[in-house]
């Protein structure tokens, strides 16, 4: 008989055919070329009528360098010049790894902001409609010259939620660079928690602001507040550890991996 872990995923993952993945800063820092890639292979491999909708952060940390600076300054007007900077190497990088297997991206640039205007997230939502339904991967960031939220903390989580939402998404991926939640430190023997159904409970305790690269500013409180956002939604989310091999296939084959956060209505 299935475990009630299997039985969870199954319930939120089997079946998931529009999903957003969102990618951290210091995954895209560390492999600016090979994490697209391995993301745009994965996809060729697997179902077809899967679309995908990436929610890529790294634009800073593609710009900083060309900057000549070399750590994260705390001044914004340095981190929105990076972020212009690194935006279209960070869009070319996708576009190639894409092309490889004859597949189109487009840019989409969102504010939080602009998506509480009703008018404006029919727009986007309609222009989003319009990219899937062509089979056109839109490749989302923050637009870092009208908006810092992002910059300022989460790293781009809450606008995979609210992407989420737009574009009535099945399941939220989220690409990092541990292997999940953990209930401690897993360098002092922390477990990975594999299913959450009670945020409240069961993750917002674990939750601490633990990012390894400091590139971004994520860590997991926002990926938790992006989860219980999503969750708002009726989306279930997936921490996942980014790097590992073939982590999309085996996420959408229901394996246990990362950690599941699970919509009241699916629990
Ligand atoms: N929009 C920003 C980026 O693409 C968010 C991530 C950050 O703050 O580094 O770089």
């Amino acid at each position: 008989m299935a475990s009630a872990n299997t039985e969870l995923r199954r319930r939120c993952l089997g079946q998931a055919k529009r999903i957003v993945i969102k990618v951290g800063s210091s995954l895209l820092a560390e492999s600016p070329i090979g994490q697209p890639a391995a993301i745009a292979d994965e996809l060729a491999r697997l179902d077809p009528s899967i679309e995908l909708i990436v929610v890529s952060s790294g634009a800073i940390a593609l710009g900083l360098p060309v900057m000549g600076i070399a750590q994260r300054p705390e001044q914004l007007p340095l981190l929105q010049a990076a972020a212009a900077i690194g935006q279209s190497r960070l869009v070319q990088n996708w576009e190639r790894a894409f092309g490889v297997h004859q597949r189109h991206i487009a840019q989409i640039l969102l504010t939080g902001d602009g998506l509480n205007h009703p008018e404006r997230f029919t727009n986007a939502q309609n222009a989003l409609a319009a990219l899937l339904k062509a089979r056109i991967i839109p490749i989302v960031n923050e637009n870092d010259t009208v908006a810092t939220t992002e910059i300022t903390f989460g790293d781009n989580d809450e606008l995979a939620a609210l992407v989420c939402n737009l574009v009535s998404a099945d399941a939220l991926l989220i690409y990092t660079d541990v292997n999940g939640l953990h209930d401690a430190d897993p360098a002092k023997g922390g477990k990975r928690i594999p299913i959450v159904t009670d945020i409240e409970t069961q993750a917002r305790p674990f939750a601490s602001s633990e990012s390894s690269s400091g590139l971004g500013q994520g860590g997991m409180v926002s990926k938790v507040i992006s989860a219980e956002r999503a969750a708002g939604f009726g989306v279930p989310t997936l921490i996942l550890p980014g790097r590992e091999r073939n982590i999309l296939s085996r996420a959408l084959a229901c394996e246990d991996v990362g950690t599941l956060f699970v919509p009241k209505s699916r629990n």
